[in-house]
């Protein structure tokens, strides 16, 4: 039964909880849950739930997975209807669509089954893709299981498939019915892929929150994944500044854009090097820094700031860029709009702002990045 009413003021949450720990005015959630009310939809939020808590929220759920975590996970799929696509960003694809669809038709699911995609953020943008188009429109919700899924890729509705180059080409804004955080799916998780969470708390805590950006800068990886109750309080605090932004704009067309901070010159980075997306973003983090120095003044003391806190959570902070190949990706991006990009800069460690910038202010932080401050 949920007996508590609780604000924890970092969190700025309103919550219920059922059961919680109050200590001289701190609040120490062992279990939680909430609802945002987005404009396409309400979701619940859960947390430190395990996963046969899906039961209550969806009462005939159908699991969407990847084969690692199938493998990892076995009861998952033994317990459930099961549907497991390959691991891996190169199957996010209309092909993988196309499987999953005849699959659900295999298992004859019908329009009050709950599809829940338990993985990364691959497996849950493409569950909610597939939600929204089968039978045109089924229910969802999501169990992200590594922690870029919980702090961001499970967060705010987008769903979609890659197609050719073009990220998330193919897709929808539509919530899910429920999110599910269980932490406990992040002790078999790679070290690779605690970092490519990392780059998207740290975007967080420069965009919005100066106050996490010092609490990172005091602490390292290995602490977060020893501690988890810091852990906890960490996604809970990234999710809510995901929500808050979401709840405000769902469908991009103004403040939901600040959290593609890193992400423009990121995205082309990732392309053009394959690199993991956290890793790419805090690159794209780096230059974005470069390009805020041109743009807003920004304190050259930041970009150091930066360097140590990526080299803190493992992330790389260095890497020879070819300027003209990167400039051709940024190019073909769906922002440009002529010579000139929409581009997140910084004001400062936790306020940033939406600039409309020539391409050249790009380039030359670019170079700029290769070849000066980038050693
Ligand atoms: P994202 O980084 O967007 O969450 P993916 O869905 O591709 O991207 O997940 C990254 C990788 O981590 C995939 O290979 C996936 O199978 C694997 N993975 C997901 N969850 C876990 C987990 N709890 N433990 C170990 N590996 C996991
Ligand atoms: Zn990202």
């Amino acid at each position: 039964m949920d007996i508590l009413v609780l604000i924890d003021i970092r969190l700025r949450l309103i919550s219920t909880a059922d059961s919680g720990i109050i200590t001289a005015g701190v609040v120490l959630l062992m279990s939680m849950q909430y609802e945002v009310a987005f404009p396409s939809g309400k979701v619940q939020y859960i947390f430190g739930k395990g996963l046969q808590a899906i039961e209550r929220l969806a009462p005939q759920p159908v699991i969407l997975t990847d084969s690692h975590v199938a493998s990892l996970y076995p009861s998952l799929t033994e317990a459930y209807p099961s549907i497991i696509i390959p691991a891996g960003e190169s199957y996010k694809t209309l092909e993988t669509l196309e499987s999953i669809t005849g699959q659900l038709l295999q298992y004859q699911v019908q329009r009050k089954s709950v599809l829940v995609g338990v993985g990364g953020g691959v497996v849950t943008d493409i569950a909610g893709f597939a939600a929204a188009v089968y039978m045109r429109g089924i229910n969802c919700g999501f169990v992200p299981t590594t922690l870029l899924a919980m702090v961001d890729a499970a967060i705010g509705g987008k769903n979609g498939v890659d197609f050719g180059l073009q990220k998330n080409l193919v897709g929808t804004i539509r919530q899910p019915q429920f999110i599910l955080f269980d932490t406990t799916f992040l002790q078999t998780l790679p070290e690779i892929e605690w970092s490519n969470g990392f780059a998207e708390v740290i975007k967080y805590a420069c965009i919005f929150d100066a106050p996490l950006f010092d609490e990172l800068a005091v602490n390292h990886m290995a602490y977060y994944q020893q501690q988890q109750t810091a852990l906890k309080e960490l996604i809970q605090c990234c999710a809510t500044w995901k929500n808050q932004t979401v709840q405000e704009d769902e469908h991009e067309s103004g403040d939901r854009k600040l959290l593609n901070f890193g992400h423009t010159v990121g995205h082309a980075i990732e392309t053009l090097y394959q690199l993991p997306h956290g890793q790419a973003v805090a690159l794209g983090m780096l230059v974005a820094c470069k390009v805020s120095e041109t743009v807003t003044q920004l304190d050259g003391h930041v970009y150091h700031r930066l360097t140590t806190v990526l080299q803190q959570y493992k992330l790389p902070y260095s890497l020879t860029l070819h300027p003209d190949r990167l400039m051709d990706i940024l190019a073909m991006d769906k922002k440009r709009n002529d010579d000139k990009i929409d581009f997140i800069v910084l004001k400062n460690i936790g306020h940033a702002a939406i600039e409309t910038i020539g391409f050249d202010v790009v380039r030359k932080a670019i170079d700029n990045f290769s070849y000066a401050g980038n050693r």
